[in-house]
């Protein structure tokens, strides 16, 4: 029997959600990850269109419905926390809104069973052969598989490895942000939420975990600078040196920010590739087409590249090349479509009196327009753009894939 071995390297979103299907379909998915466990944090992330669609398939949305939030009324707040203007309950909550961090521990619980997981372990190298990708781990073990996917984020490892410099394919799109939970001290009730901005810096306060916990974000306009991805110290202290002296609340969300155990930060960033793969290897999610936190369609595109990827594989008898052709050529139109809708991030964080002025205009009369509901459509049409398949669910255990 051909080996069928597929490396994975990321436990967040993509890359358990790959190993869910491959193992349906008879592959053996082994998943690096990074971190010591999965790794918890992040803004809710909202499915809509496609991805609902694969959920269904996956027959998940039962789990994920328990942990569903659903964001409260939204209300822009001048420096008195007085309001300027707010936007209705689930305004931003697509069809199935859940924590990112709450998601990563449903697909993970969803896939220990049929999947290796290696945790606290990276690439180190990775040399292709005829026959398979020798592979060497940072703790010095060295081991072989078919194929290796990269599902490690917008600073992927395996991209660096198989593509070279992160820089030829970035295009920072001018903001920086941070998130974290906190204590709900501000009291907010019914999962509501704050936003404040001056500017060229915005900063936002959520109710989650049934008023809880509260979400803490802070973003800032500025062109692109280096820092670690590693250090969270040196990252928090990014974000007291861009806020120090603002108004608001600001002052006590950087004091909760000090104990905060799951601080992300990063660029507001796109992953612009010519193709996604190269030779046994290839990429998912984040790590090959990162739309940004700007498009809210960072973990559709993820859960819907993976269930195409290892249908592909499937139907492909394990064909790598074909497969990745295809992935690709049915992917792209999804990736195409969202990361142009979040082009011209600047209205979020606005760098100009006059910009900052007008979005407040707009904050206040969007509710009142017809460009509420255009709000709405957008990310639904953008979500509907490609139409999945049935690769069908039956798991054949007899299935020999020619990877070889
Ligand atoms: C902790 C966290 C918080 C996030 N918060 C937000 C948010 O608030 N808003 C938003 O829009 N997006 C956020 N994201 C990104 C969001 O999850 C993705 O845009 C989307 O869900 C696609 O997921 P992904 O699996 O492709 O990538 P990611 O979710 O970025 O996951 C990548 C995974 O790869 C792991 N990894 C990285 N390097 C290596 C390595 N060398 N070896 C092995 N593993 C590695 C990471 O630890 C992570 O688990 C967050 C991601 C993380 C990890």
């Amino acid at each position: 029997m051909k080996t069928k071995t597929i490396l994975i390297s990321g436990a967040s979103v993509a890359g358990p959600a790959l190993a869910f299907w491959l193992s349906r379909y008879g592959f053996k998915p082994t998943i690096v990850e990074r971190s010591p466990a999965i790794r918890q944090g992040g803004y809710a992330i909202d499915f809509r269109g496609v991805a609902m669609e694969v959920l269904e398939k996956m027959d998940i949305v039962k789990e994920i419905k328990k942990h569903e939030t659903r964001a409260g009324k939204i209300t822009i707040v001048d420096k008195h926390n007085r309001k300027l203007a707010s936007m209705p309950d689930g305004f931003t909550s697509g069809e199935l809104e859940i924590l990112r961090g709450d998601l990563a521990n449903v697909f993970y619980e969803a896939t220990k069973e049929n999947t290796e997981y290696i945790f606290d372990n990276s690439i180190s190298s990775m040399q292709q052969t005829s026959n398979g990708v020798e592979v060497a781990f940072s703790n010095g073990e060295s081991r072989k598989f078919d194929l290796v996917i990269g599902a490690d984020g917008l600073h992927s490892n395996v991209s660096a490895l198989a593509f070279g410099d992160e820089q030829k394919f970035h295009h920072h799109l001018g903001i920086y942000f941070a998130v974290f939970t906190t204590s709900n001290f501000m009291d907010l009730k019914d999962m509501a939420g704050h936003y404040y901005g001056t500017l060229g810096k915005r900063t936002g306060i959520f109710s989650v975990r049934k008023d809880t916990k509260a979400q803490a974000s802070f973003y800032f306009a500025s062109p692109k600078f280096d820092y670690s991805y590693r250090d969270i110290n040196a990252q928090k202290q990014i974000i007291r040196e861009k806020f120090a002296g603002e108004q608001w609340q600001i002052p006590q969300m950087l004091q909760h920010m000090e104990e905060a155990t799951d601080f992300y930060f990063d660029s507001v960033s796109q992953v612009r590739m010519d193709r996604w793969s190269n030779d046994r290897i290839a990429l998912l999610g984040d790590a090959g087409y990162c739309a940004s936190p700007m498009s809210g369609m960072g973990t559709s595109m993820a859960v819907t590249g993976a269930y195409i990827l290892a249908g592909e594989l499937k139907e492909a008898d394990g064909d790598y090349s074909i497969a990745f052709a295809r992935y690709e050529e049915k992917m792209r139109p999804f990736v195409t479509a969202a990361q142009k809708m979040a082009e011209g991030a600047e209205w979020f964080v606005p760098t100009t009196r006059f910009k900052l002025w007008m979005s407040r205009q707009i904050w206040k009369i969007l509710p009142h327009t017809p460009w509420k509901n255009m709000m709405i459509e957008m990310p639904m049409k953008v979500a509907t753009t490609i139409k999945v398949k049935d690769y069908g669910l039956e798991q054949k255990p007899e299935m020999v894939y020619n990877l070889g």
